[in-house]
């Protein structure tokens, strides 16, 4: 079966096509600057060189049209017609409490993701709009919703529920949701698979560290807890949000510098984080490098950032009781040797320590822990689309 992978943001899509019987990419692609000036498609036929393309892109169905017409392409194209592709998976962001597993898509399901909206006033429109474009391109194929908010959704109450009053709970469904759950539960599976034990007898702790981060205990292969919240922002200090922070500080400062919610929301998610501490930049190999050559701020921002991590290992070791294993994944966590040397200090009383040999390793599967080490450290690329490829085909297999 081939299964394309679709991740519609704003004013961008990615995809992957996937032959699903040996879980190859045949090609894989991204659009840029939709609905706006020098918007691109950059295409990966698998084996073949990728080409890049500037053309004028005024909506996601251009987009998806686009996509499609790429992956047929004579010379660059890896299907012969569009019919081949069998089933079309969107990973959507936010399922509230309304999808706890991936679902096919029909009437009901698009009601519900239009319902959170609310929720995810960013991501689910644009997510939306990939659904009903496909739907109007290829009318009849089966597509597949995969949440980023699923695999959270066995945290128990007592770490899902806020210190709020218990009405806006009610009122508005303001709990913690969690995200990057794609990528939690596919680095757990394949940690298991290191260690070469059944996942539902470990503990283990993801550390998802890209651009935006999070971190999730996971208990037997349910997520127990996570640091992100009622929106990604809760949690790390990451690229440039700031994670979690005294709630007293937003209306201070809405008082003090006249900011309206929207540029409240705008300084918090996109001017702090380790930008926001450095004033350097959000990329960690601008602030390695900065700090190397002793800007004191781009150190403190790492040391900040790294503290944080820290701090949400020691909370999940209680919420676990013990650890069998510590995986780190994203651009930070499959790449960075000095963040994840940084991160592992001090945990003699653990008995854990990182080989620093083998911690030298950037994006490839590895056990850097020591030999003596009680406890595994593992570096484990994500690979999202491969867990959303899986669960469309599984679905889409389904009788009607
Ligand atoms: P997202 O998907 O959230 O945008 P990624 O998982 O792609 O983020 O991670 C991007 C981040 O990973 C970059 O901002 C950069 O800080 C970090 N990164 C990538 N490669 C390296 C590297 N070689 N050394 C240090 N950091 C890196």
């Amino acid at each position: 079966m081939k299964v394309l992978v679709l991740n519609c943001g704003s004013s961008s899509v990615k995809y992957q096509l996937f032959d699903i019987q040996d879980e190859k990419v045949l090609a894989k692609g991204l659009l840029e600057r939709i609905g706006l000036p020098g918007a691109s498609i950059t295409h990966r036929p698998h084996g073949l060189d990728k080409r890049v393309v500037t053309t004028e892109i005024p909506d996601h169905k251009a987009a998806i049209k686009l996509v499609f017409a790429a992956l047929i392409e004579q010379g660059q194209g890896v299907v012969r017609e569009v019919s081949e592709i069998q089933a079309i998976g969107h990973r959507v962001a936010h399922g509230g409490d309304i999808f706890p597993v991936s679902v096919l898509i029909d009437a009901k399901s698009k009601e519900g993701i239009r319902k959170l909206i609310e929720l995810a006033p960013l991501h689910n429109p644009a997510n939306l709009l990939g659904i009903e474009s496909c739907e109007e391109l290829i009318p009849g194929i089966r597509q597949v919703a995969v949440f980023d908010t699923s695999f959270h959704q066995t945290m128990p109450e007592k770490a899902f529920i806020y210190g709020l009053p218990y009405e806006y709970y009610s009122k508005y469904s303001i709990r913690r949701y969690g995200f990057h759950g794609t990528s939690h539960k596919y680095v757990a599976e394949r940690a298991a698979m290191m260690l070469n034990r059944p996942l539902s007898e470990l503990k283990i702790i993801t550390c998802h560290l890209g651009n935006g981060a999070s971190i999730a205990a996971i208990a037997g292969g349910r997520s127990v807890d996570t640091s992100m919240g009622f929106t990604p922002l809760e949690g790390l200090a990451m690229g440039t949000r700031c994670g979690d922070i005294d709630p007293a500080i937003v209306t201070f400062l809405m008082e003090k510098e006249g900011w309206t919610p929207a540029e409240t929301n705008n300084t918090l998610n996109k001017k702090s984080g380790v930008l926001g501490i450095s004033g350097v930049s959000s990329d960690f190999r601008d602030l390695e490098q900065a700090a190397e050559s002793g800007d004191q701020r781009a150190q403190l921002a790492l040391d900040v950032y790294v503290y944080k991590v820290k701090k949400y290992i020691g909370a999940y070791l209680m919420a676990l009781n013990g650890l069998d294993a510590l995986v780190f994944t994203a651009g930070l966590g499959e790449n960075s040797p000095l963040i994840r040397q940084a991160v592992c200090e001090g945990m003699d009383f653990l008995q854990m320590w990182v080989d620093l040999k083998k911690n030298l390793v950037r994006g490839e599967e590895v056990d850097i822990s020591t030999s003596a080490s009680r406890g595994k450290i593992l570096v484990i690329p994500t690979n999202e689309e491969l867990v959303i490829a899986r669960d469309t085909a599984k679905l889409a297999a389904e009788p009607c």
